[in-house]
């Protein structure tokens, strides 16, 4: 089975790119075969009694694929689509392995998916569906906060993840770190503040690390800087949401934003907030108050721009369109959305693809640091927050007494601040993204014949997973 546009399934993509960047690294063909294989592949069909009445059952089809078990536990989303299948799962999880790596983030790659048209479904089927899935999971074996994590992911959010905990913790009542079993939850249920926004706030923090390098700005015949960028969003979820708001908070102008639909472009740019809304009364994104409309959605790809973000599905740009890109930089914040033959035209036209296994990181990055908040049960910044402050209102008056002057009052209350759980959560968040992307860029210098960002990464990926095999003691 192969996508309408490409040679390779998902999965075979994933492992394309994987050859490609095996040979910078330093293992044998066995271990390299450990590496690239989805170890666990977890195909359900389980009946659910649904409708008004509860009287009709229906069998849904559902995945969980532990791609690594390298470091554990597992982590990855749970996706929700119609087009949901065993090929796209395996990819999927495949990539969470190589995104973690990345990012230093201690987890295996995993993925879950449910093969359900979620529109067609009440708020109470979702979640019959989503509480017997969750059933099917614990019965198996295969979640738990030390063995697989899952997260959201496209068709899903912190409703099901709230639904997916109060399940588990029921089937396992008494187990004390058993909120860890998911991450994504909804903050009253022991989830953690920013982690709704993460992949987009991550997207743009990679993006704006990305843009202070001269060098990279140059090859890419940009201007360094955020500030001023061009933008074209496709896809308006949670992601793409996002990104075009963290985007336009930084000085860059969101032109267009694509959906099943149609697009909508605005030279002046766009507020991701108001297109939102305009949607959800009208059920359209197109004709929204000052725009003009694109029919076909994909149009919104061959846009002239500075930066492409496609925050959907995969398979989006293919060879068929991919010769009429004009974006500069590709970010990847959906995951997949290149393919192979795609991503060579990109590559021989100079276009910069920053690619998803690092760029949509930031998901998963504080979904780590939600783990760690339900296993330490103790909020970011209860411990330090009051300390800080106390700290700080104690240096600013010995400021003003040696000195002899007053602070401002504004910059005073910024000055004392200590940090909030988000604060705290904004800044690894941050740090990581930038970190990584310079691990990136060390790899490329250090291989100066590997021909793209994809690469560098995946050899990234796949010697930190490497090394870990090596620490385990798995390979002598
Ligand atoms: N589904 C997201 C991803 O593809 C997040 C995964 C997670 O937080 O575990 O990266």
């Amino acid at each position: 089975m192969s996508t309408a546009n490409s040679k390779y399934t998902f999965y075979e993509t994933v492992g394309y790119y994987f050859d490609k960047a095996a040979k910078y690294t330093p293992f044998d063909e066995g271990i390299l075969e450990q590496i690239k294989a989805c170890n666990h592949v977890l195909r359900m069909r389980f009946p659910v009694r649904l409708g008004k009445d509860l009287d009709r059952i229906e069998v849904v089809e559902a995945y969980r694929v532990q791609h690594s078990q390298h470091k554990t536990p597992c982590k990855g989303g749970i996706r929700y689509s119609e087009d949901v299948n065993q090929d796209e799962v395996m990819a999927l999880a495949s990539l969470m392995t190589y995104k973690c790596a990345i990012v230093n983030v201690p987890f295996g790659g995993a993925k879950g998916g449910i093969k359900v048209n979620t529109k067609k479904y009440t708020e109470l089927e979702l979640e019959r569906i989503t509480r017997r899935y969750t059933a099917e999971l614990v019965k198996k074996n295969f979640i738990g906060p030390g063995i697989d994590v899952p997260a959201p992911d496209y068709g899903s959010g912190e409703r099901e993840m709230g639904w997916i905990a109060d399940t588990y913790m029921a089937m396992r009542a008494g187990e004390i770190d058993g909120l860890g079993c998911v991450t994504g939850k909804p903050v009253s249920q022991g989830g953690v503040r920013g982690r709704k926004e993460a992949t987009g706030l991550g997207v743009f923090y990679g993006i704006k690390e990305l843009c202070k390098h001269e060098e990279i700005m140059k090859k890419a015949k940009l201007a360094p800087g955020v500030e001023g960028k061009t933008v074209v969003v496709q896809g308006l979820g949670n992601v793409g949401f996002h990104s075009a708001k963290f985007f336009r908070q930084g000085g860059a102008k969101v032109i267009a934003i694509a959906e099943f639909e149609g697009a909508i472009m605005n030279p002046n740019g766009l507020n991701e907030d108001e297109v939102f809304e305009h949607r959800k009364r009208t059920g359209s994104i197109l004709n929204f108050p000052g725009a003009t409309n694109l029919e076909k959605s994909g149009d919104a790809l061959e846009l002239e721009c500075d930066i492409l973000v496609p925050a959907a599905l995969e398979n989006v740009i293919t060879q068929d369109n991919a010769p009429k890109i004009k974006a500069r930089i590709i970010a990847e914040a959906a995951n997949g959305p290149v393919t192979v033959e795609a991503d060579e035209i990109l590559t021989q036209k100079g276009i910069l693809v920053v690619p998803d296994i690092y760029l949509n990181a930031g998901g998963v990055t504080v979904s780590y640091f939600e783990w760690l908040k339900n296993l330490s049960h103790v909020r970011y910044g209860r411990m330090e927050k009051r300390f800080t402050e106390n700290m700080n209102a104690h240096i600013v008056s010995q400021m003003e007494t040696l000195t002899g002057q007053k602070i401002d009052a504004a910059e005073k209350d910024h000055i004392l601040r200590g940090a909030d759980e988000v604060d705290l959560v904004y800044s690894g968040l941050e740090e990581t993204m930038i970190t990584s992307l310079k691990d990136i860029l060390h790899t490329m210098a250090e291989h100066p014949d590997i021909e793209n960002m994809r690469t560098a990464a995946f050899v990234l990926g796949i010697k930190k997973v490497g090394m870990s095999y090596r620490e385990l003691g798995i390979f002598p």
